[in-house]
């Protein structure tokens, strides 16, 4: 079974508990080593990934660009700031797609982002005037809904397969949405829900666990893998945050590359454009 295989395509100063405490532009980024590596090992596997793209990182780094669809990936879009949605208005976030479909447009023409993924799984009931802007501007597909609540972000009942939101209740499918969802992925077991879909999940459970976890998923289903260039690189800095968002942000960081690698042995993956389509889910 296919497997959708994403890449969030940020800096080590993007994430939500590490932003507050830098200011971006004094930051040295390591976006080039950290996704040349991720990029290498893709080209080694033969596999192929989506590169949720934040705008910001592609005016600065336009060659990254280029290889993510040089090299066959798909590019979608990971907003352009990296601000979660909560944090913007309506027309701030048509902003932000615009100067993003700009962006994209100049560096690989006739490229159009067809996926978008909120930064911090920023899309819930709260935000989800979002679902009609993204048509707006020709998204297909959105993978942000994280299907559990948890202490940031989350919406409770949705469903765990792809399905299409209702524009009134995200956690409800509409056969008339116009928009696919593919939400992360989670392990039910019990009345629990485990995420095993990537990032700290991916980094702290026991990685013979989350191997369990994805088989037992993939019995019925696909699921999603979401990976940071920041968190595959050893060299991403350390700040001295308080002491659970350090834990979160950097906990096995060492370990992710090792554990990428063996996903890509075990499992098949695919962009997540193109699992949905052979689901039935996207026809474009
Ligand atoms: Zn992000």
């Amino acid at each position: 079974m296919l497997n959708a295989l994403t890449i969030d395509l940020e800096d080590w100063y993007h994430p939500e508990l590490v932003r507050h405490h830098t200011a971006e532009e004094e930051q040295k980024g390591q976006i080039e080593q950290s996704t040349q590596m991720l990029l290498n090992l893709l080209r080694d596997r033969g596999a192929k990934a989506t590169f949720f793209v934040v705008g910001a990182i592609a005016r600065r780094h336009p060659r990254l660009v280029e290889a993510i669809v040089t090299e066959g990936h798909e590019l979608a879009c990971h907003g352009m700031s990296h601000r979660p949605l909560w944090e913007l208005t309506p027309d701030e976030f048509r902003s932000e797609l615009q100067e993003f479909a700009a962006i994209i447009g100049e560096l690989v023409p006739g490229v159009q982002a067809v996926g978008f993924r909120a930064p911090t799984f920023s899309l819930d009931n709260r935000t989800r005037w979002a679902l009609g802007i993204l048509t707006e501007f020709g998204y297909h597909y959105d993978s942000s809904v994280f299907p559990t609540k948890m202490p940031v972000y989350g919406v409770s009942g949705c469903p765990l397969t792809p399905y299409r939101p209702s524009v009134e209740d995200v956690a409800i499918a509409d056969e008339r949405g116009t928009l696919v969802e593919f939400p992360m992925s989670v392990w039910t077991w019990a009345g629990l829900k485990v995420p095993v879909c990537g990032g700290f999940y991916l980094r702290a459970l026991p990685f013979s666990f989350v191997r369990f976890c994805l088989r037992q998923i993939n019995q019925t289903r696909p699921f999603t893998i979401y990976v940071h260039p920041w968190e595959t690189y050893p060299d991403t800095p350390r700040l001295a945050l308080p002491f659970l968002s350090r834990f979160i942000t950097y906990y096995n960081i060492e370990k992710m590359m090792h554990r990428l690698v063996v996903l890509l042995d075990v499992f098949s993956f695919a962009p997540m454009k193109t699992v949905l389509e052979e689901m039935g889910e996207l026809t474009l």
